[in-house]
């Protein structure tokens, strides 16, 4: 298995990420994909990707909940240290819409240019898109097929209705430890092929219990989709992983 986005360069790794590594060997993930999601976390992300070569991969963009952080001269400077360093990333993103904490006209416009800058900075380095949506559906879906995006990855996409078009675009979705309590994300589910679906976490968030995320929580997600598609576990852990690798293109 493959977590397929968690977030790894956050401080709540600071004082043990080696032990979260060697466990989520022990309980036989085959990679990690780490997301950095601001500019000011894209070193620490990096050294992350050094140290644990081959078993870390990298997919960076600016959050789209972070619209009014960054002037375009700060999103300028960081696409071009992403080009430097293009053969350490495995996708863009993630990159998107959120209407949830962007609620201003205004703001969502820029939100929308600047989720067309990381799809053209994509395209520039052939990498796939990573998308984060939150309540701006119909928009970004809307944008990703206006600008012609050939493999994008809905992660923790969570609106049922748009699923039919999400799957005759081609586009995968991520599920995460959320299904345990989401009928939303039980019902796409069902609707969408098992060759589409790929399994994150989103840690450190969405951890059990009030405790902090780890990627080892891949469980969950994998055995909720067995219990629907009706796989066994085996099945969909090497399924799902699969997806993984060919969706990043990954080398292991
Ligand atoms: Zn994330």
């Amino acid at each position: 298995m493959i977590d397929s986005h968690c977030h790894l360069e956050q401080k709540d790794y600071n004082n043990d990420l080696d032990k979260v590594i060697e466990l989520c060997k022990k309980e036989g993930l085959k990679a990690l994909v780490t997301v950095c999601a601001d500019p000011n976390d894209f070193e620490r992300s990096l050294e992350i990707v050094d140290k644990y070569k081959n078993y870390v991969f990298l997919c960076a963009a600016i959050h789209p909940q972070d619209v009014k952080k960054f002037t375009q001269k700060k999103i300028d400077a960081y696409f071009d240290l992403l080009k430097e360093n293009k053969k350490k990333l495995v996708a863009v993103g993630e990159t998107g819409g959120d209407y949830f904490w962007i609620k201003e006209e205004s703001w969502r416009e820029k939100q929308k240019e600047l989720f067309i800058q990381h799809i053209d900075l994509s395209k520039e380095l052939k990498l796939p898109l990573v998308v984060h949506c939150r309540d701006a559906w119909e928009d970004v879906l809307k944008i990703l097929e206006q600008e012609d995006v050939k493999k994008a990855l809905l992660h923790l996409w969570g609106n049922k209705e748009l699923i039919p078009r999400v799957v005759e675009d081609g586009y995968s979705i991520t599920i995460g430890p959320l299904i345990a309590r989401s009928k939303k994300h039980k019902e796409i589910v069902k609707n969408m092929p098992i060759e589409s679906i790929l399994l994150e976490t989103d840690s450190p968030w969405f951890g059990q219990n009030g405790e902090r995320g780890v990627s080892t929580n891949i469980r969950i997600p994998c055995e909720y989709i067995s219990g629907i598609k009706k796989m066994m576990f085996e099945d969909t852990w090497k399924k799902c992983c699969d997806n993984a690798v060919k969706f990043f293109n990954l080398k292991l």
